[in-house]
Order: C-alpha cells, then sequence, then structure tokens
C-alpha cells in the first residue's frame, strides 16, 4: 500500500499514538507487512518488533518490498532475524523501475531461501491519476506479467497487490497463467470477486480493512471465502484495525484483524488462528523454527 497526503494537527497526535497491545493469540503469522517502512532500520529495530509482536503470540511475519532498495533490505532483515521472512518485487507504481539489471538481481534475490515470494506486484490504478512518478497501466501490465513468470519458474508464492484494478488484475493472470500459488494481499474486493479468486484456489490474504466500519462488503467477502483460503495481515504501517484506524500500525496488532476474521467466520479465536497458520505455511511453504 501506499499512502501519502497531508493531515491536521489533531489528526497527527493521534497518528503518532501506537495502538495498545491487543490480548495474545497464538501463534500467528502476519503474512504482509513492512518492517522497513515500521521503524526497522537496523537488526536491532526489528527484533525489538519482532519481540513485540511475539509477546502478543504473532511468531513470524513475512516483510515485503516494494522497491530495488526495500528488497535487498528485505532479505537482509530475513537472515537477521529467523521470525522473518521475505518476499522481493516491484510495487506496480515503481513498474517503471524494471530494467535488465533490477530483473536480474531480483532473479538473484528471489532464490534466497529466506525469500517466500515473488511481489508484491499486480496493478494500482489508484495512484496512476494521483501521483506523477507512478508507472502507467501498460507498464504495470508488463512488469506484472514479468512477476508472474518468475514465480511460476521459481515455484515461490506470487504476491498481489491491486487497487482499483479487479477485473483487469483477474484477466492479466488469466491471460499469462497463474502460479501454483497466488495471495491477494490486502484482499478488497467484493464477493464476486472474492468467489472467483476461490475458484481459481487463490489465497485471500485480510487486512485491517476488513475491521473498517464501511466495510460490510468486504466482510461478505469474507464470509464465503472458505476459512482455508484466508490469511491475514497488516500491511503494516498502513491500514490499523478498527478502533485505531489512522494510528501507526505494526505486526503486534494482528490479532484484532484476526479476531475480527473469526467473529466474520462464527469461528472460536483459537480456532481461526490455527487454521490462518497453517494456509500461511502452505502458501508460503515455510518451516517455522
Ligand atoms: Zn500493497
Ligand atoms: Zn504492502
Amino acid at each position: 500500500m501506499r499512502h501519502s497526503g497531508r493531515v491536521s494537527s489533531s489528526k497527527k497526535d493521534r497518528r503518532k499514538t501506537p495502538p495498545p497491545d491487543p490480548a495474545p493469540l497464538p501463534s500467528l503469522i502476519d503474512a504482509h507487512t513492512h518492517l522497513a517502512a515500521c521503524g526497522g532500520r537496523t537488526a536491532e529495530d526489528v527484533r525489538a518488533i519482532l519481540d513485540h509482536a511475539e509477546a502478543v503470540g504473532v511468531s513470524h511475519v513475512v516483510t515485503v518490498a516494494d522497491d530495488m532498495v526495500d528488497a535487498r533490505w528485505a532479505v537482509a532483515a530475513a537472515h537477521w532475524d529467523p521470525r522473518a521472512f521475505a518476499a522481493v518485487g516491484l510495487h506496480p507504481t515503481h513498474a517503471a523501475d524494471l530494467d535488465d539489471a533490477a530483473r536480474a538481481e531480483l532473479e538473484e534475490m528471489v532464490v534466497d531461501e529466506r525469500v517466500v515470494a515473488v511481489g508484491e506486484t499486480g496493478l494500482d490504478y489508484y495512484w496512476t491519476t494521483r501521483s506523477d512518478d507512478c508507472a502507467d497501466p501498460a507498464t504495470q501490465r508488463d512488469a506484472f506479467a514479468w512477476h508472474i513468470d518468475l514465480a511460476k519458474r521459481t515455484g515461490k508464492a506470487l504476491m498481489i497487490h491491486n487497487r482499483d484494478a479487479d477485473r483487469d488484475l483477474l484477466d492479466v493472470l488469466a491471460a499469462e497463467g497463474s502460479p501454483d500459488t497466488v495471495v491477494m494481499h490486502c484482499f478488497s474486493g467484493d464477493r464476486r470477486i472474492a468467489a472467483e479468486c476461490v475458484d481459481r484456489n487463490y489465497y485471500l490474504s485480510f487486512s485491517g480493512t476488513v475491521t473498517f466500519n464501511n466495510s460490510d462488503e468486504l466482510r461478505a467477502a469474507a464470509d464465503i471465502t472458505p476459512a482455508e483460503r484466508m490469511l491475514v495481515e497488516t500491511d503494516a504501517p498502513f491500514l490499523t484495525p478498527h478502533p485505531y484506524r489512522g494510528q501507526p500500525n505494526q505486526s503486534y496488532c494482528l490479532p484484532y484483524t484476526a479476531r475480527a476474521l473469526a467473529s466474520v467466520k462464527g469461528l472460536d479465536d483459537e480456532e481461526m488462528a490455527a487454521v490462518l497458520t497453517a494456509n500461511t505455511r502452505r502458501a508460503y511453504a515455510v518451516t517455522l523454527r
């Protein structure tokens, strides 16, 4: 996710206040976060973020790159701490950076044993009209096709970013042919899109948006998604779950969203957590230490 914009000074105070710790819910995996953007610059920073997460039951995280600098950093972070895995790729907004050198470097990085997914890649039509440095749709589509092929060649999961591009995104995946494992990160579609993803055996990864007051359709989409196809993520530092929307998000906030999913699915919190974690391990083919 990419967010920007000015905020009023009263909102600024709230933006700096971290949400309280949720009651622990073992043993969850944050399927998509951005540790560097959460303030994790050094190995010590990363350890502190992951210690905090572990204290409420979030045992592992997948830290996701959105540009080349971030990709190098994500691989390094995954080697610093056994609780972190990495995903590498160019965010669709940065698709224009995918030159020969970037391709060669990503090919090398993705085979690293700590890298569990290719991405985040996909289509983002929100920023194309709002940011001058966002890649145009044709460039995004070409880069997306390259990442799809990379996932197929390496057997790693494909981590999809989709913003305001449901139909084109599913059409590109159908035209190129989906890899074995596709994760729809921060799933934001309606019931129809959810049903199509389930039909294709994709995983739908739900973020804090599923807790928002105005997300009835997204909760309906979660309701028709079999529990076995669901993952849970923070996309931190963005998309902090209700009622802390707008405050800084980190992996320790994951239990709030996992509990919201349990409530949608009518499952016990612990039962939901166990299913989500089993799904995440299967999707990313991770062996946990
Ligand atoms: Zn994203
Ligand atoms: Zn993200």
